[in-house]
């Protein structure tokens, strides 16, 4: 019964391991409630097979599962490189612009203008940070050298983070610019941008996807994973649409003891911004292998949902791991059972902000604060609203009110966008009765669903008369 389904949400990475059509039905009835499609590795003919499989399945099984497209943005990595090729402490390697097939002693780095950009002394970590080196000379035009900190094997195509150089490549590079054309054409629910520095690198997407000819402005989520991100999150808050903890290239381009912090202020900055949140990462992966995740992991999951997420995300897990649905299930049963905690309800208190009477949304705003209120203290099971946009729903998503958020729209695409959102569940509505008439069809509707049963209390968001089409000003608290 939909009345027990939990309140944070599942993101899983589709791939090799996850793309067959009994793989997704699986996963989605054992929690998944986005897939996300890596750019990174996504062959054309895949996507375009995935988008529709999940459409189906949707249709097939009435659900919103949302889709996520995340771009691989400036992530720079070394050429191939001869098998068993190993750096030992103290060795020199050179990088070079030439493509060259490297080895222990010369490697192709895929970023041209990484001998302009990088000072003597920064440091270069390849493979997650598994090999660090620092840099000795630079020629400034196509040659670094470097020596060896720490070593291990160097194979083909590792990644390469800069945590101290001021990498000149902008966020959006050729592949992505032609990524995002795909994704605009595929109407895909959220975008993400990986290593978001400034709030500018929102705004070039921005008017990237305002120049496609069938938009509604698609929703931006900024992946945190470097210094300056972390540093330019107040203004990188004011542009996206969401945000993504990446702990994955956070963790090598920070120290990685600074991580478990950063993950907790990111949370609260955006829940106060009533932007949802993503905690990504190694959230299972010894499940990427194994049919049982570490104790720490486990604590992992369940802590990331104490912070407040609004979802936690799999990567390798589920596109190429052993075990896709028994991670997915076991990240579910995790996931229920810390919200179900005294202690879970106590901490996700509404955000008190100063809300601006001169602003547009004052009304709306001071509503969804005022059901969430009455939502927490008398045991109301939904919160019920008709949104076009989907602001009512964000509002009342980050204030985190222990009930179902269930959403109307007549506006198809933002029904599966806001699966993303904690809580939020949405269907298609166009009805145009009166309020009263609405209402009675509305909570019908839930209690169809299953969200709700006879005696229930629910809270109905309505914007009055309905013949404006105006925003969201009256609460309505009923039985069912
Ligand atoms: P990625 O992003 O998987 O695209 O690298 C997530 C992360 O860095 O954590
Ligand atoms: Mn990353």
């Amino acid at each position: 019964m939909n009345k027990y389904l939990k309140r944070t949400k599942i993101i899983a990475t589709l791939g090799p391991a996850s793309s067959s059509k009994e793989m997704m039905t699986e996963l989605i009835k054992s929690g998944v409630d986005i897939f996300r499609i890596n750019f990174s590795h996504a062959d054309y003919e895949i996507v375009h097979a995935n988008v529709n499989m999940i459409r189906q399945l949707n249709q097939e099984l009435g659900t919103s599962v949302a889709i996520l497209g995340d771009l691989q943005g400036p992530k720079l990595r070394v050429g191939v490189v001869e098998e068993g090729s190993y750096l030992n402490p103290g060795d020199i390697l050179t990088f070079t612009n030439e493509k060259i097939e490297g080895d222990s002693t010369k490697v192709y780095m895929t970023y041209t203008e990484f001998p302009r950009d990088v000072k003597a002394g920064e440091r270069i970590l390849i493979d997650d940070g598994k090999l660090v080196l620092q840099v000795t000379e630079t020629n400034e035009l196509d040659t670094v050298k470097a020596v060896t900190i720490q070593g291990g094997p160097l194979s083909s195509k590792k990644g390469v983070n800069l945590p101290n150089t001021n990498v000149s490549l902008p966020a959006l590079t050729e592949k992505d610019i032609q990524d995002v054309q795909l994704m605009l054409d595929l109407e895909i629910d959220w975008i993400a941008l990986s290593f978001v520095r400034h709030a500018q690198d929102i705004i070039d997407l921005k008017k990237l996807i305002e120049k496609h000819p069938n938009q509604q402005r698609t929703p931006i989520i900024a992946k945190i994973e470097k210094p300056e991100g972390v540093k330019n999150i107040d203004e990188i808050l004011m542009e996206c649409d969401g945000l993504m903890v990446a702990r994955g290239d956070l963790g090598v381009e920070v120290p990685m003891e600074e991580v478990p912090a950063i993950q907790k202020i990111l949370v609260e900055k955006a829940r106060h911004h009533s932007k949802p949140v993503i905690i990504a990462t190694q959230m299972m992966e010894t499940m990427i292998k194994s049919l049982t995740p570490t104790r720490a992991e486990v604590n992992d999951v369940a802590n990331s949902v104490l912070d407040g997420a609004d979802a936690v995300m799999l990567s390798g897990e589920t596109s190429v791991g052993r075990y896709p649905v028994e991670v997915v299930r076991n990240m579910a049963k995790i996931v229920k059972n810390i919200e179900s905690t005294s202690f879970y309800v106590q901490k996700n208190a509404p955000i008190e902000k100063e809300f601006n009477c001169i602003d547009s949304r004052f009304i709306t705003n001071r509503i969804c604060l005022a059901a969430v209120r009455i939502a927490k203290t008398t045991d109301v099971e939904a919160i019920i609203t008709l949104t076009h946009s989907g602001y009512t729903a964000f509002q009342i998503a980050a204030h985190r009110p222990n009930s179902h958020i269930i959403v109307f729209s007549s506006n198809k695409r933002v029904t599966t966008m806001l699966n993303l959102l904690w809580g939020v569940h949405a269907y298609y509505y166009d009805g145009t009765k009166s309020t009263d008439e609405t209402i009675i069809q509305v909570n019908q509707m839930v209690r169809d669903l299953g969200f709700v049963e006879e005696g229930d209390f629910v809270i109905n968001l309505n914007a009055t008369p309905v013949e404006d089409s105006g925003k969201t000003n009256t609460l309505r608290l009923t039985t069912i």
